[in-house]
């Protein structure tokens, strides 16, 4: 029997439109929330509106641009390149991210009465985001239920998987062609396949050629 009603982190991208129809398959009843921090493209709010329309799934941006005035970073602000020193997290970080995007999804998933949460954090392909890490989501999950006397369930079923195994997963949920066409990863805002040169594009793709090769050979 599926389980209760869950609110999914949704930004549009491939992780978290796997999420989404991972969701789809264990809740009874899905929505999804969307932070708008201004990000440098604004298409990402559209793509997330327009999947989970397609979807069915009721869907909340919240205004997160305080998020933008705290850290200009280089997915708010263009003139800030993107580009990962060595030793250095990526210029991409933003401070606390994800311990804003959770809480406040955790705030509105109360409200939805959601106990449930699903994210696509992942520690595997790991840019050394602090706030993706396993231990952090765990913490932040006994906060959350101290915070709101409710007992939260944080899910995140990307944590331990690479982009191949990420691929993988949306293709056993039946999404492979849907996450590979309509969603948008790309740094420059690039739909699908993206700009192929970004550290985003070039993560999704490696994934995906590597799936493709290992379901090419378990199928000869
Ligand atoms: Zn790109």
């Amino acid at each position: 029997m599926k389980q209760e009603k869950a609110v999914v982190v949704f930004s549009g991208g491939q992780d978290s439109t796997t999420c989404l129809f991972w969701a789809l398959k264990q809740f009874q009843e899905v929505e999804a929330v969307t932070f708008d921090y201004n990000q440098r493209h604004r298409l990402e709010i559209e793509v997330a509106a327009s999947i989970a329309n397609e979807l069915g799934v009721p869907h909340t941006v919240l205004d997160m641009s305080l998020l933008n005035q705290l850290a200009p970073n280089a997915l708010t602000r263009s003139s800030i390149a993107i580009e990962q020193k060595e030793g250095e997290l990526p210029s991409t970080f933003v401070d606390g991210r994800n311990l804003l995007f959770l809480s406040f999804a955790a705030v509105l998933a109360k409200q939805k009465g959601a106990r449930h949460l699903v994210t696509g954090v992942c520690e595997t392909d790991f840019s050394g985001y602090p706030d993706c890490r396993d231990i952090f989501i765990k913490s932040l999950n006994v906060t959350l239920n101290l915070a709101m006397d409710y007992q939260f369930v944080i899910h995140t079923p990307l944590m331990w998987l690479n982009k191949a195994q990420t691929w993988k997963l949306a293709d056993e949920l039946g999404a492979l062609d849907f996450v590979r066409t309509k969603t948008l990863t790309c740094y420059n805002g690039l739909i699908a396949d993206g700009c192929g040169e970004c550290p985003a594009c070039q993560l999704r793709k490696r994934g995906l050629e590597q799936y493709m090769a290992e379901k090419g050979a378990m199928n000869e």
